[in-house]
């Protein structure tokens, strides 16, 4: 990656009457110290065990140690290039000590702390910790635990740390990891899960209830997850601090960023859905998913978007993204429950901030550059800010194991993100984007690729970074692309949205996506789940041949029932009548092949000279088909998945055949032209 790379990227709801109950609170209070970077805290944490067996043990995430040293698990994992921007970390290390862990009664627990690799055994990472409680909490009992820490930020990275005087904290405090009952994910036994920080992998934790108080000097501006319940101003000796309490609920993390305000500016905006949702994705929501008005309304949702003095040009632009973004993840995946959404465009330097996913607090990634042409064509801002916002369902609400299926957050986004951004695009809601990310876009990364890859494995499993993204953006979101054109895109809408409003604030794992959108379109999708998910099969349709031979009469003999009968007396008898030259039939076969050993239906259309049109479905079980016509006129082209449904598909120049070259050629190649330029805009995909 390269130093331009940031430029291209880049509560609570007081949910009174709340059906949930979830499993843990933590009242936090943490003073950052802008100068060393550092931030001195303490928790309360009460832990509720929801699953059916007791447990002695509490897990924790301790993940700014992974930033401690260069034999640390995500370090070693780091390639060259391995995570976007420059960083300085290894002259500005990270890490996180535990200085004093008790239960509430006052017995200490951090003297049976323990460091646990359960991924790789490395004795070299500090990410997860384990201690041991004095006696067992049994099902639906509770522990309270206190807690004093320390930490040290580092140079940012990876979605964390400073620059300059700008501080972003995602993955500071000790979190607990989640105690799962048994079955959950095929577990055979309830126990914590809680994996250690790898560089290809993001987070995972149980829901719950925030209460956090941060102190940052007086002239700092913060933006918080959740909503801002207290503020107060304390003197120290000469320094004048503010002290801001946050409130957050049903969220599973909790994020903030402190910057002085000469540095970011605070902009407060809303999300009113009488006039931000576009009038035609209204109308498509409701005849897609065959929903009432009443149905599809959305509540308004408070903006507030933090970005930097020299950028509040771009400030309009960065709002009207995630106002389309609320509308059209609101329309299709149901209305959010959280009041607030904060948006962080981090300044320049910063990059390593960009684009990422916190609840109801998200970092975008903006340049100046958006101010003049040909930038301000790209849709950079709008598609992080779409994708970012889109986490709020699937990483937010949802919340599956991001290290185990990461494709259940990212690939699911990806779709809905490239859905969305389709139709800003054809719905020409930003008039400024001229290019912009789209289903080519993501065709035209995947089809680049030369290795098959499988989306359904744990995320410190691929080789490398990018294949981990390959697989878990951009092919899953063609896999639901595809599965939506085969299974028809009402049927997929209605799939897509029942599942998000079945499994929210429930960890859904993979059997759990397949299983809701089998029943929901009311289909056995297991053979594609099967080849689309745990399998790498290729899909590659063809066009093998076509042969058009002129229709003519028998020849040799005939046997007439007594005896054979020479056929060349009856032509040369007819002979005389054939005036014209031209062929009255032709016999016309096309062999169309499964080149991939990915297999499905699939749809073939032939076009003939006198502009007729027929159409065939294969099952395409078997590896080759043969279609055979008998035609006043000749064929004129064959074109396998004309709509394309296969949107897996990546080569697809031997889709096609025609008769006549140069007709009409170019229409399916130009996909290339268009696409490759929008690929110079989005070489790479700089978001989380
Ligand atoms: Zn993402």
């Amino acid at each position: 990656m390269n130093r331009f790379l940031f430029f291209f990227l880049g509560i609570l709801i007081a949910c009174s009457g709340s059906a949930f109950q979830f499993p843990v609170d933590y009242e936090i209070t943490v003073e950052l110290d802008p100068q060393t970077h550092r931030l001195q805290g303490t928790e309360k944490i009460r832990w509720t065990n929801m699953g059916g067996a007791p447990t002695s043990e509490l897990w924790f995430h301790l993940y700014l140690n992974a930033f401690a040293g260069d034999r640390t698990t995500f370090m070693r994992g780091m390639g060259k290039g391995a995570l976007r921007g420059e960083h300085e970390v290894e002259r500005h290390w990270g890490w996180t000590q535990l200085i004093s862990l008790r239960t509430e009664d006052g017995a200490d627990l951090l003297s049976s702390l323990t460091f646990e690799r359960p991924d790789d055994g490395n004795p070299e990472d500090f990410t997860v910790a384990r201690v041991l409680l004095r006696s067992p909490v049994e099902p639906g009992a509770s522990v309270t635990i206190d807690l004093v820490f320390e930490a040290q930020l580092p140079r940012v990275i990876a979605r964390t740390g400073w620059a300059g005087d700008f501080h972003l904290m995602g993955q500071w405090f000790p979190k607990l990891g989640v105690f799962e009952e048994a079955g959950h994910g095929g577990r055979v036994e309830a126990g914590w899960n809680c994996h250690q920080f790898h560089p290809a992998t993001e987070f995972y934790a149980d829901f719950g209830r925030y209460r956090v108080q941060l102190t940052v000097p007086q002239n700092y501006v913060v933006g918080a997850t959740g909503i801002q319940v207290e503020e107060k101003t304390v003197s120290e000796g000469t320094a004048r601090k503010r002290t801001l309490t946050f409130t957050a609920d049903r969220v599973h993390d909790f994020a903030w960023c402190a910057a002085p305000a000469q540095l970011m500016a605070v902009i407060e905006s809303d999300f009113d859905p009488g006039r931000d949702v576009p009038a035609p994705w209204l109308e498509r929501a409701r005849s897609l998913l065959g929903l009432s008005t009443a149905e599809l309304e959305l509540p308004p949702v408070h903006l507030r978007l933090l970005v930097p003095q020299t950028q509040v040009d771009l400030a309009d632009r960065m709002l009207r993204g995630a106002r389309l973004a609320m509308a059209w993840y609101g329309l299709f995946y149901g209305a959010q429950p959280y009041p607030q959404l904060t948006l962080v465009s981090p300044p320049p330097g910063a990059g390593e901030a960009a684009g990422m996913e916190y609840p109801t607090f998200i970092t975008t990634g903006a340049t100046k550059l958006l101010e003049y042409p040909p930038v301000s064509w790209l849709s950079i801002n709008e598609g992080v800010t779409v994708h970012e916002f889109g986490h709020q369902y699937f990483q937010g609400m949802l919340a599956s194991n991001e290290f185990e299926e990461a494709w259940l957050d990212e690939g699911l986004n990806s779709y809905a993100d490239t859905s969305c951004m389709e139709a800003i695009k054809n719905d020409r809601l930003v008039p400024d984007v001229r290019i912009s990310g789209s289903w080519a876009v993501k065709r035209l990364s995947w089809a680049f690729r030369k290795s098959p890859l499988r989306v359904d494995r744990e995320a410190w499993t691929f080789r490398t970074r990018r294949d981990y993204g390959a697989a878990s953006y951009s092919k899953t979101a063609l896999v639901l692309k595809t599965l939506e054109g085969l299974v028809s895109p009402p049927v997929f809408a209605r799939a897509m949205r029942s599942y998000v409003d079945t499994w929210r604030f429930r960890h859904p794992t993979g059997d759990d996506f397949r299983r809701a959108i089998s029943e929901s379109s009311g289909e056995d999708l297991g053979w594609y789940f099967e080849q689309a998910l745990d399998g790498d099969q290729v899909v590659d349709w063809s066009v093998a041949a076509v042969v058009q031979r002129e229709k003519t009469p028998p020849g040799g003999m005939m046997w007439d029932g007594a005896q054979w009968v020479d056929r060349a007396v009856e032509k040369a008898a007819s002979e005389g009548d054939d005036t014209s030259g031209e062929p009255e039939a032709w016999d016309i076969h096309t062999d169309i092949l499964r080149r991939g050993d990915f297999w499905g239906p699939v749809e073939v259309m032939f076009l003939f000279d006198d502009g007729r049109e027929e159409r065939q479905m294969w099952d395409g079980q078997d590896r080759w088909v043969r279609f055979e016509f008998v035609s006043s006129a000749r064929l004129a082209s064959v074109a396998i998945d004309p709509e394309g449904v296969w949107a897996l598909e990546g080569e697809r120049k031997n889709n096609y055949w025609r008769d006549h070259p140069d007709v009409g050629a170019g229409t399916h190649r130009l996909w290339w032209v268009t696409a490759a330029m929008r690929l110079m805009a989005f070489a790479v995909q700089p978001w989380s």
